[in-house]
């Protein structure tokens, strides 16, 4: 400030003297020259300082300002102070952004920014995926030109459908089923959230389809036990004693199955519960194998020719119920779908570098390759009636992957209509211990 004062002063006087001099103009020849000379210099330099000036402002941000001593040296400090702080802010402000973007960009949605025409300002990588959308090439476009499902461009004209999420099938990503919310915010922007709720509706689906199958199950004995034991009640008086006892008979098969069912139902949902079999405890194979045979052969009745291989090692580390519950499951529908005189064999080996493999092969009535994939879903049969006959609820497989998966071993299912089937359980190593 000192020096914007000196300088002001220094005009001054220089005025005066110019003053002074005009007075004096008449006789004094060199005060005449050198007080132009002085005037033209001041403001030459004030002309230079400020074409500097004009220069430095249109240099890139973060140009230095020039240097200069005096007042111009206290103007340029000042500037140079403000374009400071200035780049501080805007770095600030830039790091805000990008930790915004990397927030965003971690949700687990799809993020969309539109502006006041519709064009995509900005979408995480979410977006992109569930909209099958590309940042690089699609960021500028209307997104009205993008997705030009009626559906979605009604919902975005039609503001009172804002706040309730529209479900979405777009070609752009065929196979998956979407929910957008748009939600309008400053000067006409539009906020566009997708979620790709594929994989909940499927769940949902399932659960559907669950009860109606329970239900389905339940229901057949029901009526049948239901419809014997009305029979009997009715003609209690004038039926033969023989025709009551099968009737009863009958009742009392149904309701076993309808146990049976509850049983297996139990058993899955505890499989899917309860905390996975502990790492420590080892189950002694041999002895686990010679059970499933005996319940195998009582199954049978003598019907097959069954043989048992024990090559394996000798301990299994897991739960030795649901082991036992699994093993149990694979060896009963070798029986149940193995036509008289057929063989089973039930296997125990090592397997690659340390593993094992219990294996179950009949000479059955076999799968058709298109069943193969399905065959563990819950009450999945592939003939329904024969399956029933047979005795089954359609959960023995689904508890048998269940068993295995939270063992941390594969099911391998090899199958060919009317030559037979192999099921295999393959452990890992780390449940192996010789
Ligand atoms: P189920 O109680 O009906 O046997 P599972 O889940 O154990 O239910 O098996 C599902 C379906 O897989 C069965 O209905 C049957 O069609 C088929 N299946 C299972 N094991 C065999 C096998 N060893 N041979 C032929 N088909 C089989």
């Amino acid at each position: 400030m000192r020096a914007v004062l000196a300088e002001l002063l220094v005009a001054f006087l220089l005025t005066m003297l110019a003053t002074l001099a005009g007075w004096l103009a008449a006789g004094e020849r060199g005060v005449m020259i050198l007080l132009p000379g002085a005037i033209t210099f001041f403001f030459l330099r004030q002309l230079w300082m400020v074409l500097r000036l004009i220069h430095w402002a249109g240099c890139p941000l973060g140009t230095p300002t020039p240097s200069a001593s005096g007042a111009w040296g206290e103007v340029f400090e000042a500037l140079h102070r403000r374009a400071r702080l200035a780049s501080a802010a805007r770095e600030q402000a830039t790091q805000e952004l990008a930790r915004f973007r990397l927030a965003a960009e971690a949700l687990p949605d799809g993020v969309m920014i539109l502006d006041g025409h519709r064009a995509i300002e900005w979408m995480n990588l979410h977006a992109e995926a569930c909209l099958g959308l590309k940042a690089s090439v699609d960021t500028g476009s209307r997104i009205t030109h993008l997705l030009r499902e009626p559906e979605f461009l009604e919902y975005l004209d039609n503001p009172d459908h804002r706040g309730v999420p529209l479900e979405l099938h777009t070609r752009r990503n065929p196979g998956r089923s979407l929910q957008i919310q748009a939600a309008p915010f400053a000067a006409g922007r539009t906020l566009l959230l997708v979620r790709d709720v594929t994989q909940l509706q499927k769940l949902a689906t399932m659960r559907r389809d669950f009860v109606a199958n329970v239900s389905h199950e339940l229901k057949t004995p029901l009526t049948v036990t239901l419809g014997f034991l009305e029979t009997a009640l009715e003609g209690v008086q004038d039926t033969a004693p023989q025709d009551i006892a099968q009737y009863l008979q009958i009742a009392a098969e149904q309701a076993q199955r309808m146990q049976q069912l509850i049983d297996d139902l139990l058993t899955l949902s505890s499989l899917e519960t309860d905390s996975p079999p502990p790492l420590e405890d080892p189950v002694e194979i041999a002895g686990l194998l010679a059970d499933i045979c005996r319940e195998v052969e009582a199954l049978s009745a003598g019907q097959h020719h069954i043989t048992l291989e024990n090559k394996g090692p000798r301990w299994l580390l897991g739960s030795a119920r649901e082991l036992r519950s699994a093993f149990a499951n694979l060896a009963g529908n070798a029986v149940r779908y193995t036509p008289q005189g057929g063989d089973i064999l039930l296997s125990w080996r090592r397997e690659g570098e340390g593993g094992a493999r219990f294996s179950v092969s009949d000479s059955g009535i076999g799968i058709a390759r298109e069943h193969l994939p399905r065959l563990t879903e819950r009450f999945y049969r592939v003939d329904r009636g024969r399956s029933r006959d047979a005795g089954g609820t359609g959960l023995g497989l689904a508890i048998v992957k269940h068993v295995l998966e939270r063992h941390q071993a594969a099911l391998l299912i090899e199958s060919e209509p009317g030559k037979g089937s192999r099921f295999s359980a393959v452990f890992p190593p780390h449940r192996v211990q010789s």
